[in-house]
């Protein structure tokens, strides 16, 4: 099974960000993200076998995160898969640390690896046409969160479905 930890944004958030990959599909064609899809990735665990899996469940339900609030206030883009995102100019020490913590959980476990560099983002688009983001709006939305969740991440003839495995307490 194919599993990764996010933040997945209140509803009002959700719709926010879903006009936001609008106005962006609009300026950069690609293939927008659905808005149940729309999310904040802290760790991507890959292949998980499935009794690992009801071990990660396990530990997300009876998880404890510190609440925070994430500043969303930048566009940003990954070249080579034609991504545009939404994401903080400055790097949130909350976030940071809340990564850190769960990789050192995960990797000791053997669950993947750390990533080199932690880029929080929401994606809105893939494949974009282009990624000339200097006329898009400018961002100022807050994301309250108190809450992850464990996701597997399927695919099937429609594209890419995401579904929750695990809640973590909040
Ligand atoms: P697709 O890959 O078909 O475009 P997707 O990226 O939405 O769809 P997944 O590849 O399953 O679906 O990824 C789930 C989440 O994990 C996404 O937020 C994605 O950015 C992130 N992710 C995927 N692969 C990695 C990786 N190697 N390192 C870090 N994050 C990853
Ligand atoms: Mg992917």
């Amino acid at each position: 099974m194919r599993l990764f930890l996010a933040l997945m944004p209140p509803p009002a958030l959700r719709e926010r960000l879903g006009e936001l990959a609008d106005t962006a599909h609009a300026r950069c064609g690609g293939r927008r993200m659905p808005d149940e899809s729309l999310h904040l990735t802290l760790a991507f665990l890959g292949d998980v076998e499935e009794a690992s899996a009801a071990e990660l469940v396990e530990w997300v339900q009876g998880l404890t995160i510190p609440p925070g609030e994430w500043h969303l206030d930048c566009w940003g883009g990954f070249r080579r898969p034609g991504i545009v995102w939404v994401g903080a100019q400055a790097a949130d020490p909350a976030l940071v640390r809340l990564q850190g913590q769960l990789w050192g959980t995960l990797e000791p476990l053997g669950f993947g690896t750390r990533p080199a560099k932690f880029v929080p983002h929401v994606t809105l688009l893939r494949r974009a046409a282009t990624l000339q983001l200097e006329d898009l709006p400018p961002i100022e939305l807050p994301w309250s969160y108190n809450q992850l969740e464990l996701i597997e991440s399927t695919t099937d003839e429609r594209g890419v479905r995401y579904r929750s495995l695990a809640i973590s307490q909040g």
